[in-house]
């Protein structure tokens, strides 16, 4: 454990404060002992940061992550040309998907444009255009707390019982996802690789893949593109305090010079509220707010411009 670990060395955005308690979980046994030692106290958990706004004073419950044994993936091949595997949730997108590929399964490719850890797309059903992970999850194992007899529970739950739609997962309230099996298949492993070559140099050229942002800030409205929305309302490069709109595209909110989660949370306002103002569209974050009542703040925020607009 960590007292004092600066967040913003944890997440993609580079904001926040101090986890008052960083803790690292590497096996099942530490695992058990962290939850026991947790009982019912509140804790936040996180994998590779890339989509999180943690705050600017800092989080004081214990912030955990997974990693080590709880980072691993076991192939079980359940035919001559399929495969189930178990993946714990702080495998990493990309390493398990090389992994794959080098074995000779394909299916899970669309993984590596998303960076981030196998947990936190669960957490998520984190997506492309093309593909969401409740496409190849069969089930996910939660760690829940059970309130009535003071413990924690361990469960296997479906895809279909998470209700998994876009960036979308119905977890209970304070559940850690410890992992997940998917399915893979045999298949043109070189087609595979060439396609995610492909996928990337598309996605470098119409995104600010390599600046420190969470990718897409806001979810897509139904029909229609957050990006498009914003960059309408007018304020593609608009920016506040060290946070920017991207000029490359109006759904990348990036940290450009140390900025803070105020400036962000100011900047997301701005374009909720005349995304709304403009079009009558409220958009839907899709950054987690971790640690602190993001949408309070955001409200807020956007009041503040209502009245200024009077
Ligand atoms: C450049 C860039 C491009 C991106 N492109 C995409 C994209 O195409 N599609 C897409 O869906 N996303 C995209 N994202 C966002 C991000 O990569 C995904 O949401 C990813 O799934 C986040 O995984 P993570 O491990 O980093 O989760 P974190 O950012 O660490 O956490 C995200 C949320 O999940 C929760 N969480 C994390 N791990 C667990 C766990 N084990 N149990 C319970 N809750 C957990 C956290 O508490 C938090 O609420 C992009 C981000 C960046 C920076």
């Amino acid at each position: 454990m960590v007292v004092g670990e600066p967040l913003s060395r944890r997440c993609s955005l580079r904001i926040g404060g101090e986890a008052a308690y960083w803790i690292e979980a590497g096996t099942r046994k530490d695992l058990e002992a962290l939850l026991e030692a947790l009982g019912e106290t509140d804790a936040c958990y996180v994998g590779l940061g890339s989509d999180v706004l943690f705050p600017d004073e800092g989080i004081d419950v214990p912030v955990i992550k997974l990693v080590g044994e709880l980072a691993e993936w076991d192939v079980e091949e359940d035919g001559s040309q399929t495969a189930r595997v178990d993946v714990a949730a702080g495998a990493v997108n990309a390493h398990l998907v090389r992994g794959l590929l080098k074995d000779g399964w394909v299916g899970a490719e669309f993984l590596t444009l998303i960076p981030g850890t196998f947990g936190g797309a669960v957490a998520l059903n984190a997506g492309t255009k093309e593909q969401e992970l409740c496409s190849i999850l069969e089930t996910a194992v939660v760690a829940i707390v059970d309130h009535k007899n003071a413990c924690w529970r361990i469960e296997r739950r479906s895809s279909e019982e998470l209700e998994m739609r876009y960036r979308h997962t119905a977890l209970p309230e304070g559940a850690l996802v410890v992992g997940g099996t998917i399915r893979v298949q045999r298949g043109d492993v070189a087609a595979a690789r060439e396609r995610v070559a492909a996928d990337k140099q598309r996605r470098n050229q119409t995104q600010p893949y390599r600046l420190a942002s969470v990718g897409s800030t806001f979810a897509n409205p139904e029909g229609d593109y957050a990006g498009r929305l914003i960059d309408e309302a007018g304020l593609k490069g608009a920016s506040i305090g060290g946070a920017r709109i991207s000029e490359l595209h109006a759904n990348f909110f990036i940290n450009e010079e140390d900025a803070t989660a105020e400036d962000f949370l100011r900047l997301m306002a701005l374009a909720r509220y005349r995304v709304r103002r403009d079009f009558g569209v409220q958009l839907r974050p899709e950054v987690r707010f971790v640690g602190f009542d993001g949408m309070q703040r955001l409200a807020e925020y956007e009041r503040q411009l209502e009245n200024a607009d009077d």
